[in-house]
C-alpha cells in the first residue's frame, strides 16, 4: 500500500507568547521555523512534525493542532469506535496503578473497543525479520513519522531504502479492520504528534496529553470506572517496543540476523547524523533504526512529567507482568491468524529541501554581518544556528533575519551609541526615554485590562443615577446629589475612554493620505471658545504620506487641544506642515502659558496633568508619544524658550517618515 498520509499544519506559532529566544531554531532538526520582524513561525512545509519545539518552548509558545473535537465527534457518532493504544502507556499513566484502569477509562469515555498497538509491533516485527533475511539492501525503519517525513522531504535518495512495512499503528489498524469489518473507526492514542498526519487508514490520531484533557473534562476518575483488559489479538513482546532498542530488535530478532547489523539512533542530533552517514554509504550496508524522539516515552505528546529512566523502568515493569502472564500459545495463534493482513506500506518522495546559494552569496552575507574571514565566524550559536555559515544560508532562504546574530547587534548598538556621539547629558536623556517608552508598554497592557473591568459597572452607575434624577423633584437637595454623580461617573468614563484608546495603540494601518488637507481637518472639532486665532501654513510639495489615520487624527486634536487649553485669555494656534524627501514635520504652536522646566519632565507621563480635576485625565501626551513612536516618528517639545520674556508658548514637532517603514531588511 501506498503511504497516503494527510498534509496538514502540525505545530503552530502562538505570536504574543514568543519571546525570540530562537530556542526553537536551535532544535528544529530541519530549520522549519521562520523569523521574521523577531517572531517565530513555523513553516508548514519544511516542518516534519516532530515536535521538538513544542518540547522546548518554555513560553509554551508552540501548540500542536489538537483533535480531540474529531475524537468526540467519532464517539457521537453511530459508528463502533476503536481506541489503539500505543505501547508506551505505562510512562503516561503510571498514576493510574494497574492498566486496567486506563482501559475502564476509556470504554467509560465511549470507546467500543481497546486495543494494543503492541499487537501491531509484533506483527510488524516479523515482517522485520522477514526482510532482513532477504539481505537485499540496507534499510531505513520506517515505524517512526517524524523519522519518514525526514526522508521523503530533506533525503529523497534515500526513500528508497525506507523499510517498506507499515508502522505499528498501522498494522493494529489493518487487524481491526479485518476482525471488526471495514466500518470501525480507529483513534490512536500515544506520545506522538507527526501520528496526527501519518495515515488516513487511522481516523483520528491523539496524544496521551489530549486524552487526559477529556478524561478530565468528563470527569473520569480512575475510582469511577471498572477496570477491564484489552481487547484481544492481546500482544507479547511488543510491549516492549518503546524501549527495547526499536522494531528490528524487538522479539529476538538481535541474536540471528541483526546481530551487529542495525545502528540505532534516536534523538535530533543522532538521527540527522546518522542518515548523513549512512547516504555517505560509511555504514558498512548496516541497518537505521531511527527514532526522531529520545525514544517514543519522550515524544512531545507526553505530559511533561517524568525523566526518561523513571518512564523506561515503567514500561520494563508493565512488560515483564505482560509476559509473565502472556498465554504464548493464543499468542502464536493471532499472530497466524493474521499473518494475511497486508503490512506493506510504500513511501513517496516529496522534496522540500531549498536550494543551498552559491558561495559567493554566503560570502557576501557574511561580510555584511561583519564577517569577512574565519576568524570572524564565533559560531556561537546564539542565533539558534550551529555556525554562522548555516545562518548566512538561512538568511538567503528568507529562513532567518540577521539581527539574530547576538555578536553583530551588540556591535551595532555600540556603533550607533558611538556615532551619536552623546554627550552623557544626552546619553541621560536617551536612557530616560527609553524608560519612559517602556513604561508606557507597561501601562498599556495594565490600562487595557482595568479599562475594560471598569466600562461594565461604570455604564449601570451613569443609567441609574441619570433615571434617578430624572425622577427627583426640583429643588429636592437629592438631585444636586444625583447631579454631582451624574458628573463624576462621565468623568470616569472620560478616564476610561483616554485609558482604552491608550491601550489600543498596538498596530499601525497605514493608509496613503493627503497630509495637507488631513491637518487642516484635524481642527474641525476643536471647540474654540475663547476666540483663539487658528493659522496654517504649508510648505510642502509631495503630499502624499503614509499613516494611520484613527491614531494620528488622535495625535493632532490632543495636541491642539492642549493648546487651546493652555490660552484662556485668547491668542494663536499656528500649525505647519513642512516636508523634505524622507519625513514631514507638523509643528503645532500656541501662545498660551507655556510649561514650566520642572513639569516638562513629567508630560508625557500617564496621569499628569495640571488641569483642573474634572478637566484633565493626564493620558493625552503618554498617547500621541505612543502613536508617533509607533509610526517611528519623533516628537519634540519647545516651551517657554526665552525665559526674560515670561510665558511664550509652547511648540510640538512631530516628525514622522513618509512611508510605511519596510519590515527591516534582511540583510
Ligand atoms: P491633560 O491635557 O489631560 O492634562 P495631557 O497628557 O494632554 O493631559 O497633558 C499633560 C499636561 O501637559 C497638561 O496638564 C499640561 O500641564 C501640559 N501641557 C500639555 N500641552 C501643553 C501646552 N500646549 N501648553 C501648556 N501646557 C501643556
Ligand atoms: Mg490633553
Amino acid at each position: 500500500m501506498t503511504n497516503t498520509g494527510t498534509y496538514k499544519q502540525l505545530v503552530f506559532t502562538e505570536k504574543d507568547k514568543c519571546r525570540v529566544c530562537y530556542t526553537c531554531v536551535r532544535e528544529c532538526p530541519v530549520k522549519a521555523i521562520k523569523i521574521t520582524d523577531g517572531q517565530a513561525e513555523v513553516i508548514h512545509e519544511r516542518c516534519i512534525a516532530c515536535g521538538n519545539c513544542v518540547k522546548v518552548c518554555s513560553q509554551g509558545a508552540k501548540v500542536f493542532l489538537g483533535t480531540t473535537d474529531a475524537v468526540y465527534e467519532l464517539l457521537n457518532s453511530r459508528n463502533k469506535v476503536a481506541a489503539i493504544i500505543a505501547p508506551s502507556f505505562p510512562a503516561e499513566f503510571s498514576d493510574l496503578g494497574d492498566y486496567m484502569v486506563l482501559v475502564g477509562m476509556l470504554r467509560r469515555l465511549g470507546f467500543d473497543y481497546v486495543n494494543e498497538v503492541a499487537f501491531g509491533a509484533d506483527l510488524v516485527s516479523r515482517e522485520y525479520k522477514k526482510l532482513l533475511k532477504k539481505n537485499e539492501k540496507p534499510y531505513i525503519s520506517s515505524d517512526c513519522p517524524a523519522i519518514v517525513n525526514y526522508i521523503r522531504h530533506y533525503h529523497t535518495k534515500l526513500v528508497e531504502n525506507l523499510s517498506p512495512l507499515a508502522s505499528p499503528m498501522v498494522a493494529t489498524t489493518r487487524v481491526l479492520k479485518k476482525k471488526l469489518g471495514d466500518a470501525v473507526k480507529v483513534v490512536f492514542i500515544g506520545p506522538c504528534i507527526a501520528k496526527k498526519a501519518e495515515s488516513n487508514e487511522v481516523d483520528v490520531a491523539l496524544t496521551f496529553k489530549e486524552l487526559r484533557s477529556m478524561f478530565e473534562a468528563n470527569n473520569i476518575t480512575p475510582g469511577s470506572v471498572d477496570s477491564s483488559d484489552f481487547d484481544p489479538p492481546h500482544a507479547g513482546k511488543g510491549s516492549i517496543f518503546p524501549i527495547s532498542r526499536g522494531l528490528l530488535q524487538n522479539m529476538g530478532i538481535s541474536e540471528d540476523i541483526t546481530e551487529g547489523n542495525v545502528i540505532v539512533a534516536a534523538g535530533r542530533a543522532n538521527f540527522r547524523e546518522a542518515v548523513n552517514e549512512f547516504e555517505n554509504n560509511n555504514l558498512n550496508s548496516k541497518h537505521l533504526e531511527l527514532l526522531c524522539c529520545d525514544g517514543c516515552v519522550m515524544g512531545p505528546g507526553m505530559s511533561s512529567e517524568g525523566k526518561k529512566y523513571g518512564r523506561r523502568a515503567r514500561i520494563t515493569e508493565f512488560a515483564r507482568q505482560k509476559l509473565e502472564r502472556l498465554d504464548e500459545k493464543q499468542w502464536q495463534k493471532e499472530m497466524d491468524e493474521y499473518a494475511d493482513v497486508d503490512m506493506s506500506q510504500e513511501f513517496e518522495a516529496a522534496e522540500r529541501a531549498i536550494g543551498t546559494p552559491t558561495e559567493e552569496d554566503i560570502a557576501e552575507v557574511l561580510k555584511s554581518m561583519g564577517k569577512s574571514n574565519p576568524t570572524d565566524y564565533l559560531n556561537c550559536g546564539a542565533c539558534g544556528y550551529d555556525t554562522c555559515r548555516e545562518h548566512a544560508i538561512a538568511i538567503i532562504q528568507g529562513l532567518a533575519e540577521s539581527e539574530m546574530c547576538l555578536p553583530l547587534t551588540i556591535e551595532r548598538l555600540h556603533n550607533s551609541i558611538d556615532k551619536l556621539n552623546l554627550s552623557s547629558q544626552e546619553l541621560a536623556n536617551a536612557k530616560l526615554a527609553l524608560k519612559q517608552s517602556e513604561k508606557l508598554a507597561h501601562m498599556g497592557q495594565l490600562s487595557a485590562g482595568i479599562a475594560h473591568e471598569l466600562n461594565n459597572p461604570l455604564g449601570v452607575i451613569t443609567m441609574y443615577s441619570n433615571i434617578l434624577k430624572d425622577e427627583s423633584n426640583e429643588g429636592d437637595p437629592i438631585r444636586e446629589d444625583l447631579k454631582l454623580i451624574v458628573e463624576q461617573a462621565d468623568r470616569c468614563k472620560k478616564i476610561v475612554g483616554g485609558l482604552l484608546n491608550f491601550a489600543r495603540q498596538k498596530q499601525v494601518n497605514y493608509q496613503e493620505t493627503d497630509i495637507v488637507e488631513f491637518v487642516q481637518h484635524s481642527t474641525d472639532t476643536i471647540i474654540n471658545e475663547n476666540g483663539i486665532k487658528i493659522k496654517f501654513e504649508a510648505d510642502i510639495q509631495e503630499k502624499r504620506v503614509s499613516i494611520d489615520q484613527d491614531q494620528m487624527m488622535q495625535v493632532l486634536t490632543n495636541l491642539e487641544k492642549n493648546a487651546v487649553e493652555a490660552m484662556e485669555d485668547g491668542g494663536t494656534l499656528e500649525i505647519k506642515i513642512k516636508g523634505t524627501e524622507d519625513d514631514v514635520l507638523i509643528s503645532i504652536s500656541d501662545t498660551g502659558s507655556g510649561i514650566s522646566p520642572k513639569n516638562m519632565e513629567k508630560i508625557f507621563t500617564p496621569f499628569f496633568t495640571t488641569k483642573q480635576t474634572g478637566k484633565g485625565t493626564g493620558l493625552g501626551l503618554p498617547l500621541v508619544y505612543g502613536i508617533v513612536k509607533m509610526h517611528k516618528g519623533k516628537i519634540d517639545v519647545q516651551s517657554n524658550t526665552d525665559p526674560e520674556k515670561g510665558p511664550t508658548g509652547t511648540t510640538f514637532i512631530i516628525k514622522l517618515p513618509r512611508n510605511k517603514p519596510e519590515a527591516e531588511l534582511a540583510v
